[in-house]
């Protein structure tokens, strides 16, 4: 390679500092972790996660980045290789490829308390426990000063203090920086060998899911161990303090004494005395993070099951399947009876399905005219 050829392919690739002029520092990123995540797990000892921003660590060392530029690829927020990732995923419109679409609810009465809505993605998760086809789940969960945290759970049982929605920034992909360094007496426990070997489910939001689905498509570790990938369906997001901020002052309630939260048009909660408050979601406005302003994703097109709640009768969860294997697997859960279906009139389904899908399309165009 001639001298000025090298330096325009060098010029070509986009590393952490693009990432940081073009997304970061705009307001753009959405907090996944998986810049730092992937960075880390290859010991290139860059950059790290400061609260909800990725950031150099300090001024030593921005000189260890190898300028691979797989930081810029893999964030959700850039376009690259999108239109590789969407032949991948067979992404036809604005909700991707739908293998099929229903309503259904957990039959487990202890899921069917903690979950949001139907209780699906738990149950999802507890049946991949069950069957041994996983080793471990990123779930989220409250810290104890209340903040949403991502949380690598070993265990079905610890899976239902993490069921139900937070409306608040969890970063997912970031507990996979930590892969190659999951404890010897896990690894035993699991009777893996070898961490590569480790099966892991991950829940999340569609950009984060979107994130997996560029690692997974790049075939680039430490995504390699993602088998099962579930999307949450996502209107926006909020940031934790104004959120919390704004309903303390609309209803006087502080966030330790609050039980439950859900959107259904408006914002709602019950408090721990089980008194139910609702705010009109307008109100929410000023706590939406800056990113979701500019989302174009509802359904989460980058994942193998996707759920929500819209477009669901009440107690019961939206689930679209995406490829055969998500398909698989909400079909074992029906035929083993972990999760009954929403019956329809056979005369009737064709029809349900397409209002479905018509109402989530205008879901997508309600957001996106809203940006
Ligand atoms: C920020 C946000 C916005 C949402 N907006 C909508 C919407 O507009 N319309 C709609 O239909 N559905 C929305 N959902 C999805 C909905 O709230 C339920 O999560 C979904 O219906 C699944 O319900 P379930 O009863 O099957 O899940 P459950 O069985 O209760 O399991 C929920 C799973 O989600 C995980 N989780 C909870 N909070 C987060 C988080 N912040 N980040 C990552 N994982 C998390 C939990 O750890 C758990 O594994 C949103 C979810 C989130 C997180
Ligand atoms: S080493 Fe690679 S992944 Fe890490 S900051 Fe540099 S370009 Fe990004
Ligand atoms: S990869 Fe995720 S955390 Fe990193 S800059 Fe992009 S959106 Fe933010
Ligand atoms: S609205 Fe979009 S960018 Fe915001 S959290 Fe949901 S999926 Fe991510």
């Amino acid at each position: 390679m001639t001298e000025s050829k090298e330096n325009a392919s060098q010029k070509e690739v986009k590393v952490f500092k693009d990432l940081f002029e073009t997304i970061i520092h705009p307001g753009l990123c959405c907090s996944c972790g998986a810049c730092v995540a992937y960075c880390e797990s290859q010991g290139f000892n860059v950059i790290k996660m400061d609260g909800y921003t990725p950031k150099y660590k300090s001024p030593d060392t921005v000189d260890n980045c190898t300028k691979c530029g797989l930081c810029y690829f893999i964030c959700p927020q850039t376009d690259t290789i999108l239109d590789k990732i969407n032949e991948d995923y067979k992404i036809e419109d604005e909700l991707g490829h739908i293998e099929d679409i229903f309503a259904a609810k957990t039959t487990e009465k202890a899921i069917a308390e903690a979950g949001q809505d139907g209780g699906i993605v738990t149950t999802i998760l507890s049946y991949l426990f069950d069957k041994n086809k996983i080793d471990a789940a990123i779930v989220s969960q409250y810290d104890a000063d209340l903040n949403t945290v991502p949380m690598i759970v070993y265990e079905k049982e610890d899976l239902l203090k993490a069921s139900g929605t937070r409306y608040s920034i969890s970063s997912q992909i970031l507990p996979l920086k930590d892969l190659y360094n999951i404890s010897l007496e896990i690894i035993e426990k699991k009777g893996i060998f070898d961490i590569e070997q480790l099966r892991l489910a991950f829940v999340g939001t569609p950009c984060q899911t979107r994130a997996i689905g560029k690692m997974r498509f790049l075939h680039i570790k430490p995504a390699h161990v993602v088998k099962y990938c579930i999307s949450l369906f996502c209107f926006e997001n909020f940031d934790y303090d104004k959120l919390y901020e704004i309903i303390k002052d609309e209803t006087k309630i502080d966030a330790e004494n609050i039980k439950k939260t859900w959107i259904k048009k408006n914002f709602f909660l019950k408090d721990n005395k089980d008194q139910e408050y609702e705010i009109p979601i307008k109100k929410l406005d000023p706590a939406v993070r800056n990113h979701c302003h500019t989302c174009d994703e509802f359904t989460g097109r980058f994942s193998d099951v996707s759920v929500g709640a819209s477009g669901a009768p009440s107690g019961y969860s939206m689930i679209i399947t995406r490829n055969k294997m998500g398909h698989k697997l909400i079909t074992s859960l029906l035929s083993q009876g972990l999760i009954e279906q929403y019956i329809i009139h056979a005369d009737q389904t064709k029809e349900w399905k397409e209002k479905r899908i018509a109402r989530l399309k205008r879901m997508v165009k309600l957001k996106t005219k809203k940006n």
